[in-house]
C-alpha cells in the first residue's frame, strides 16, 4: 500500500478492494459515481449533447414548465403555504427549475413564497445550478445541501428527475445454490470483475414479498436501500408538515427480476465495470420499491404513470402548440421532435414514469387521472 493519493478512481477502487476485499456492487457504484473527489459526477457536468447523456430539461423547457405548473397548482391544494420548500433532489444543470419557476409565475403568489433547495453532491453541478438560476430567477432564495434530510422542515413539494437511477444498488443472484449477492472484485490484471458471496438471505424490501419465491435461476434482484431511505424521509416529510412530491425516471412499475445496471459513456452503452469514474452508472427505478418506502414514511402514494399520459394531462400538447405558433420553420420543427421525444411510447414517453406522494388527506395531484 501507498500513502500517494490515487491517481483514479480505479485505482482506489484497487486499493480499497487490496486492503477490504471485494466491494458490494452498491459500494462500487457509490464510489464510482459520487467520490468526493474523483466520483464521475463530481469531477463533470456530464449533460447535454456534448456530455454523456441528455435529460428531458435539456431537452426543452416544456417538461420543467408542465413540472413548475404542477407544483403551483399542488402548492394550492395545499393551502398556499408561506414559505414552502421547492427541493430538487439531482438538479443537474439547474434547467428544470430555472423552467418550472418560470411556469409558475402564473400562479399568483407561489414564487414569493418558495424557498429553493437543491440537493446536490457534485460541486461542478452546484457552480452550473448557481450560474442558471442567477441568470434566470434572481429573486428566488436558493441553498444547496448534500443530503435530503439537511433540508428545514415544513410544507414542502420534493422533484426529482433522473435522480434515483443514479442512487446505488444492491443485486442479489438466484444460483443453483442457492441466494448469492453479487461483489466487485479485481482480477490480477488489474480489471474489475464480479464475484459472488457465500449463500446468503438475500435483503429485499416489501414489494418483493410475492415476487422473490417466482424468480428463475440465474434471475437477478436488485434494490436500492439508499433510494428506498430517502423515499421514507420523503414520505415522513409530508406526513409531517404538508407536502407532494414527484419522481420521474425510467423503471419499472412492479418489482421484477432483471439486470438493469447500466453505463453510458459519450451517449453509448460501456461496460458498467470498464471504467469506474468515466462512465454514468444507472440502474432502472424500481417504483414499487419507492412508493412502498414514501407509504412506510407516512405519504400516500399516486401512480407510476407513464411521462407521455403525465405530460399530456398538464397540457403539453397546447404548450407546444402555442410555442410553434410564433416560432420559425426550423424552430417549430425543434419543438415537435421535442415534443415527441418526451411524450412519445416509442421515445421517452412510455419507459419513464411519474410516480407522486402527497398527504394522505390530499386528493390525487393533476396529471394522474389514470394513475392507481
Ligand atoms: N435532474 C437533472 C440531472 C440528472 S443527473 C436532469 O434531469 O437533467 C443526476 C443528478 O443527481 C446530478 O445532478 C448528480 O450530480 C446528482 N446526484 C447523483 N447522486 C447524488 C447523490 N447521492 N446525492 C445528491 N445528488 C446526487
Amino acid at each position: 500500500m501507498t500513502d500517494t493519493p490515487p491517481a483514479s478512481l480505479a485505482e482506489h477502487l484497487r486499493r480499497r478492494i487490496a486492503a477490504k476485499g471485494p466491494l458490494s456492487l452498491a459500494e462500487f457504484m457509490g464510489e464510482a459515481l459520487v467520490h468526493p473527489t474523483l466520483g464521475y459526477y463530481v469531477t463533470r457536468d456530464p449533460l447535454g449533447a456534448r456530455g454523456d447523456f441528455i435529460t428531458a430539461p435539456e431537452v426543452s423547457q416544456m417538461f420543467g414548465e408542465m413540472i413548475g405548473l404542477w407544483a403551483a397548482v399542488q402548492w394550492q391544494a395545499m393551502g398556499s403555504p408561506d414559505p414552502v420548500r421547492l427541493v430538487e433532489l439531482g438538479p443537474g444543470r439547474g434547467t428544470l427549475m430555472a423552467d418550472a419557476l418560470h411556469a409558475a409565475r402564473l400562479v399568483p403568489g407561489f414564487t414569493a413564497a418558495a424557498r429553493i433547495h437543491l440537493v446536490e453532491i457534485s460541486p461542478a453541478l452546484r457552480a452550473r445550478q448557481r450560474e442558471t438560476l442567477a441568470a434566470r430567477a434572481q429573486d428566488v432564495p436558493v441553498e444547496w445541501h448534500d443530503w435530503f434530510g439537511d433540508v428545514a422542515e415544513g410544507p414542502l413539494l420534493v422533484l426529482a428527475n433522473e435522480f434515483f437511477d443514479a442512487l446505488p444498488i444492491r443485486q442479489f443472484v438466484r444460483t443453483p445454490g442457492g441466494w448469492r449477492e453479487r461483489l466487485v472484485d479485481a482480477a490480477a490484471d488489474g480489471r474489475f470483475v464480479f464475484a459472488y458471496t457465500d449463500p446468503c438471505r438475500p435483503v429485499v424490501p416489501p414489494s418483493w414479498d410475492d415476487v422473490l419465491g417466482e424468480v428463475p435461476e440465474d434471475g437477478i434482484v436488485e434494490v436500492s436501500p439508499l433510494a428506498a431511505a430517502i423515499a421514507e424521509m420523503i414520505g415522513e416529510r409530508i406526513a409531517a408538515a404538508g407536502g407532494a412530491a414527484l419522481i420521474v425516471d425510467y423503471g419499472h412499475p412492479r418489482s421484477a427480476p432483471g439486470d438493469t445496471l447500466q453505463a453510458v459513456r459519450d451517449h453509448a452503452p460501456d461496460d458498467p465495470l470498464a471504467q469506474p469514474g468515466e462512465a454514468d452508472l444507472t440502474a432502472h427505478v424500481d417504483f414499487a420499491q419507492l412508493a412502498h418506502a414514501g407509504v412506510r414514511g407516512g405519504a400516500r402514494a399516486v401512480g407510476p404513470v407513464g411521462q407521455g399520459a403525465f405530460l399530456k394531462q398538464l397540457g403539453i400538447d397546447a404548450r407546444a402548440a402555442a410555442l410553434m405558433q410564433n416560432a420559425a420553420p426550423d424552430v417549430a420543427r425543434d419543438i415537435k421532435l421535442a415534443h415527441h421525444r418526451l411524450v412519445s411510447p416509442d421515445a421517452m414517453g412510455a419507459l419513464f414514469k411519474v410516480l407522486a406522494f402527497v398527504h394522505p388527506e390530499m386528493a390525487a395531484p393533476p396529471g394522474f387521472a389514470d394513475g392507481e
